[in-house]
């Protein structure tokens, strides 16, 4: 009998999972409970994912060539997006998610997936495979066996609690989109912001990030600060001020964002991809393209394997996948540290953004997924500025925006 994975969860992991294996001749089954409302995401995309899953550019609501980023105190750094050797390729592309994630499903369904409507209820796992139990939208339930169950089931993940896993620890993330009059879209016509500070993000950040005719504004709080997140969005919207005039609230939403990779993602017969690996870089909430390419690499290796889906072999997917990325999540972790650990980190910075070697090197690990390291000349020139920009800000304060003008 022919192999059959299931796949609970049909976001951009769950999809590119499903993609890939059938491209690879094994069955996918997709279990999705959500298929009206999409995932609440701001949608940045590099364009590394466009180039490597070959997606079309119709895609992409805007491209982003510029970054603006706020400081705390109201200090403005407007940071052109590109590489070390520029090119066409150089813009963040910013998505909608109900699109990109339609799309993605589609794929997966011309590519012989079969996608199924319901929410996972129960996961057993044996040795001769794996029995999902699942209600359909009516609530009735259905059981379907499988011989390996791929749990790409986003920061809450069912598959990881029915393995007896514990949760992880999650930051929270909380957006609003609103649909502005044209002219003030055109603010927004090839820009996204980023603003920092305790106010709007206490250790993480805030954004404005433009879609075809909305923008979408939302912050980003790690563990401890739910109870502020509203409060937090509210002062990023005043902060905006004027910007905002006249726009028309079309959907407010939130959700959780993992912020730990989990100690393993393959056991017996069952594999972690995406958020319910906990695979979001910290620097920047980045999910979408990590949850793709773990999708992939965990395919691609429960290919070899379906034959004996053991936690010893399937664990290979987790060796390469940190052997491959390791380096850029220690660096962009000990970056969330470093830049956001206090609002006189949040300025420097925002000040070292003006810095065209850090421009460079932060570009080239986000559009291009690539961390070369930098030429000693220019390493020395970059710790140079970094260590007076830190004496700079430490001598003399700034004054945070909230203190200027108190609401
Ligand atoms: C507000 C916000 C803004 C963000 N902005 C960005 C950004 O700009 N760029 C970026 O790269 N990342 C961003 N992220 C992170 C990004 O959204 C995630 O990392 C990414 O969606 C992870 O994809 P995934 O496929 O692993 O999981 P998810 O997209 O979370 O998908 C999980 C899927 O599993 C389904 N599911 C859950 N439980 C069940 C069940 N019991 N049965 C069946 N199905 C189930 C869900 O309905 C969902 O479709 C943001 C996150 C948030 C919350």
């Amino acid at each position: 009998m022919k192999q059959r994975v299931l796949i609970v969860g049909a976001s951009v992991g769950g999809a590119t999972a499903a993609i890939t294996l059938q491209s690879l001749g094994i069955e996918a089954v997709l279990l999705e409970r959500e298929l009206v409302k999409a995932k609440p995401c701001g949608g940045a995309i590099p364009p590394a994912a466009f180039r490597e899953f070959d997606l079309p550019q119709h895609l992409i609501d805007r491209k982003v060539k510029n970054c603006l980023i706020v400081s705390p105190s109201g200090q403005e750094t407007c940071v052109p997006v590109a590489g070390t050797i520029p090119s066409a390729d150089d813009y963040v592309a910013m998505v909608r998610r109900e699109v990109f994630d339609s799309y993605l499903r589609e794929r997966a369904q011309e590519r012989g997936a079969t996608l199924i409507h319901g929410a996972l209820s129960n996961l057993e796992i044996n040795r001769s495979g794996v029995v999902a139990t699942y209600r359909d939208p009516a609530g009735k339930e259905h059981t379907l066996a499988a011989d390996v169950v791929i749990g790409a089931d986003g920061a809450y993940s069912p598959t990881a609690k029915f393995l007896g896993l514990a949760s992880m620890p999650r930051a929270v993330a909380i957006q609003e989109r609103i649909a502005l009059p044209p002219e003030k879209m055109a603010r927004w016509e090839d820009t996204a912001d980023l603003y920092l500070g305790y106010e709007v993000s206490p250790d993480l950040y805030s954004w404005a990030f433009p879609k075809r005719d909305h923008i979408a504004v939302g912050i980003g709080a790690g563990p401890g600060h739910t109870q502020a997140a509203k409060q937090l969005l509210a002062n990023l919207k005043r902060r905006l001020g004027s910007d905002l005039d006249g726009g028309r609230l079309l959907l407010r939403e939130a959700h959780a964002l993992p912020m730990h990779p989990r100690k393993h993602m393959a056991f017996d017969r069952v594999m972690l991809i995406g958020d319910a690996a906990g695979l979001v870089v910290h620097t920047s909430g980045e999910g979408i393209y990590w949850a793709m390419k773990s999708a992939e690499m965990a395919a691609q290796v429960l290919a070899d394997y379906l034959d004996v889906p053991s936690a010893r072999y399937l664990r290979i997917y987790e060796k390469r996948w940190w052997r491959q990325y390791g380096t850029m999540y220690r660096f962009l972790r000990w970056l969330q540290w470093w830049g956001y650990g206090n609002e006189r980190q949040m300025e420097v910075f925002t000040e070292m953004c003006r810095n065209q070697d850090v421009q460079r090197l932060t570009f080239d690990s986000y559009m291009h997924k690539q961390m070369a390291p930098a030429p000693w000349l220019v390493q020395m020139r970059m710790t140079r500025d970094i260590l007076v920009s830190q004496v700079r800000n430490y001598v003399a304060r700034r004054t945070p925006v909230r203190e200027l003008s108190p609401a």
